[in-house]
């Protein structure tokens, strides 16, 4: 009988199909899912074991789909996650009320050395004046104009300098370095101080006054940044994973963030507050992208290169490398990422 029924919606389909020119391209679809769902049912039909079969693999598909997309899940609440996407994407702009506190990536750094020092005012910034005077006071600096790198020089991975810390590499457990101290809270991995000092002092000559905001971070300083995050998209109604997962796009998750081996430092210059894009278009972020491989720093995280560094565009976050592997890096305009698939 169920064949019948089938021949008959067949045939007046196709009859459909020879009158009506125009809707001949719709009845071979439907001919297509009609016969599709008609043996579908001829296949179930009272035979509960199949029904059964099918209608789990049916509910598996519907369970894995809503795992692993969890667009499906921010939908269905009446756009305030809609509006929290958005809040990640422009960090600083969208959230006024933490913008004091936020640093690279909109990380939240009130946490960052107690609450005798923050309270102020959010990030501490160093200033090239101040950075100087420490530097003059520790010892003699010739005002080293910047060196030539060796484009031949031989790199390996070992090399500390040359250390890849990403998403995908972590901090090896007994990474240790000498940590050093330019001024107050001013840190970082020692044996970069003095090419650091000595780039300031050139952009100084240049009218151009760099100053650090973000240099060494200890472990604890951005496992707090990260847990904030979390809770505070916790008080705003998410989940605990949805917390983590929007909080790993904005924040490097623990032990792999380049600032916990002081070898990063976030420069801004000339008063320029915030950590965005149009740092870019200052002439302290002009001067830093132009003369940075001079002294061993690399822009990490350029432009287009998102796919090697996993990372959005930061054009005040530097890396030292070296200078012979900063010029290469630079020459080539390639990434630490693509310079460690070469070596
Ligand atoms: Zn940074």
């Amino acid at each position: 009988m169920k064949k019948n029924v089938e021949e008959r919606f067949r045939k007046g389909l196709l009859k459909y199909g020879k009158k009506n020119k125009l809707h001949r391209c719709l009845v071979l679809p439907i001919l297509v899912i009609g016969t599709f769902f008609s043996h579908v049912f001829c296949f179930v039909r009272g035979n509960g074991k199949r029904f059964a079969m099918l209608a789990m693999t049916f509910l598996l598909f519907v369970v894995y789909s809503s795992f692993s997309f969890p667009i499906f899940l921010s939908e269905e609440r009446d756009g305030e996650a809609a509006d929290l996407d958005e809040a990640v994407s422009l960090a600083q702009e969208s959230e006024p009320d933490l913008s004091e506190f936020l640093e690279e990536d909109g990380s939240l750094s009130f946490s960052e050395y107690g609450d005798d020092v923050h309270s102020a005012g959010g990030s501490i910034t160093y200033g090239a004046e101040e950075i100087l005077q420490s530097a003059k006071q520790a010892g003699p600096s010739d005002g080293d104009p910047g060196q030539d790198g060796d484009l031949g020089a031989v790199f390996t991975r070992d090399d500390w300098r040359l250390i890849l810390v990403n998403k995908q590499h972590s901090i090896p457990e007994d990474y240790e370095f000498p940590l050093g101290t330019i001024t107050g809270y001013l840190q970082c991995d020692a044996r970069i101080v003095d090419d650091l000092v000595a780039m300031i002092q050139a952009a100084k000559k240049d009218h151009v006054n760099l100053e650090i905001r973000s240099p060494y971070r200890t472990r604890e300083r951005q496992e707090g940044n990260f847990n904030d995050r979390i809770s505070y998209y916790m008080n705003r109604g998410l989940s605990y994973m949805e917390a983590y997962q929007r909080t790993s796009r904005v924040i490097t998750i623990p032990d792999n963030s380049e600032h916990q081996i002081g070898l990063a430092l976030d420069i801004l210059g000339d008063g320029y507050k915030n950590l965005d894009e149009g740092f870019a278009d200052t002439d302290a972020g002009r001067w830093l992208a132009a003369n940075s491989y001079k002294y061993g720093f690399i822009l990490r995280y350029p432009e287009g290169k998102e796919y090697y560094t996993g990372i959005a565009y930061e054009p005040w976050h530097f890396r030292y490398v070296g200078v012979d592997a900063a010029t290469v890096i630079t020459e080539r305009g390639i990434t630490l990422e693509e310079f460690w698939e070469d070596m």
